[in-house]
């Protein structure tokens, strides 16, 4: 729970970084503006420059920064998100200090208004996009407004405007405490909706048995191999085996005890053909497939006669029983192409199944066509 917790947490601060881009440009443009008003910038120029320049310093930082961090490795990220985290509260900080700073002044009613209504502003907007973010969106909000509130209240000329702000401020805390548990709560359930789907997917294509490919997700991917190695002209080998006298041990030890003795074919199929690239799949019933690409006959027979002789050894114990049994196993190879279909391919390996099993079973036979 923790650890998906964490992960989110990176996707969200990943989100949040693109989220912020639109408003630091914002957080340029406004500034020049505001010193222009009523022509404060000329009776103030050395703090309307320094102010300006800091606060465009940080704008400029965070821009190249989040750009800069998509280029960068991904060992980099926890750094690069702490970066970004950092540079935000920043400019917060910034803004609340300046604006403190440009409120403390006497004399300057309009800047002041303008001022006000921009810190209320960003601290909104601030605080809505960072929601997802619980401390981020209440230090932003502190960063921002505490400094103008402070100033107001030292300046002492308005004192209920100090007092709505500091209500305005816990209003937006209230507003982030529920917006935060309202996001958690959809990220989280479209997280979990996510992985009961992949879970879905994984069920759907595999035995519920054995835990071997089911013959539905089997046939998906002949065909997909077929197709490839067609293109490619490689070999494609095909594998079919069939347990032998498998009835008896069902009537003899009973169903469980035959579902038992399939789990143990199959981890032996699994122990055997391994290759990433082999496809192992229960066929149905007690008959099992293996497809390798890029093996010839000759391979598989060499494979197909360790597994036959691993079964043949294997005793399953089961309930105080000894259960042992054979397996039969019939095997085709060809370069896909326009002379033979999938179906008839697969016809080829049936039909050697079935020679080894009128040959008198536990045996591998190669089809010679
Ligand atoms: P052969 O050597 O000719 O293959 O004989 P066999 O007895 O193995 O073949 P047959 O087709 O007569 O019997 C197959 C048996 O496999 C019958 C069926 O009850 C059993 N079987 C099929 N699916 C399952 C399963 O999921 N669990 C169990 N326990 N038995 C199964
Ligand atoms: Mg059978
Ligand atoms: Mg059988």
């Amino acid at each position: 729970m923790e650890f998906q917790r964490q992960k989110l947490t990176r996707r969200v601060v990943n989100d949040l970084k693109k989220r912020s881009i639109s408003g630091v440009f914002f957080y340029m443009l406004v500034p020049p503006i505001l010193f222009f008003t009523d022509g404060y910038l000329y009776r103030h120029l050395t703090e309307s420059l320094i102010f300006l320049g800091v606060f465009s310093f940080i704008c400029l930082f965070r821009l190249g920064h989040v750009f800069a961090s998509r280029k960068m490795p991904d060992q980099w990220e926890v750094l690069n998100n702490r970066t970004f985290i950092v540079s935000v509260l920043l400019t917060a900080l910034l803004w609340g200090l300046g604006s403190a700073y440009f409120l403390g002044q006497r004399g300057e009613p309009a800047l002041h208004a303008i001022m006000l209504i921009c810190t209320v502003g960003f601290c909104a907007g601030g605080v809505m996009s960072f929601m997802p973010l619980l401390y981020l969106a209440v230090a932003y909000n502190v960063l921002m407004l505490v400094p103008a509130i402070g100033a107001i209240f030292l300046k002492g000329d308005m004192p209920t405007l100090g007092s709505a702000m500091i209500l305005y401020s816990a209003y937006l805390v209230l507003i982030t405490l529920r917006g935060n548990a309202e996001y958690w709560k959809a990220l989280e359930n479209e997280n979990l909706l996510e992985e009961k789907s992949r879970e879905l997917e994984k069920a759907s294509r595999t035995d519920v048995l054995t835990g071997l490919y089911n013959r539905r997700y089997f046939d998906e991917l002949f065909e997909l191999e077929w197709g490839l190695s067609s293109r490619r002209k490689t070999p494609l080998t095909l594998l079919i085996c069939d347990i032998d006298h498998f009835k008896q041990v069902n009537d003899t030890y009973g169903h469980q005890a035959g579902d038992a003795y399939l789990k143990l074919v199959s981890s032996h199929l699994q122990t055997v053909f391994q290759r990433e690239s082999d496809v192992v799949a229960r066929y149905g019933g007690e008959e099992f497939v293996v497809l390798l690409p890029d093996r010839d006959a000759e391979q598989t027979r060499d494979l197909a006669e360790r597994f036959r002789k691993n079964i043949a050894e294997a005793v399953l114990e089961y309930q105080g029983e000894k259960i042992q049994t054979t397996i039969s196993t019939g095997i085709s190879s060809c370069i896909p192409g326009s002379d033979m279909t999938r179906d008839a391919f697969l016809t080829r390996a049936d039909n050697v199944l079935y020679e080894a099993k009128d040959s008198g079973r536990n045996r591998t036979v190669v089809d010679k066509q």
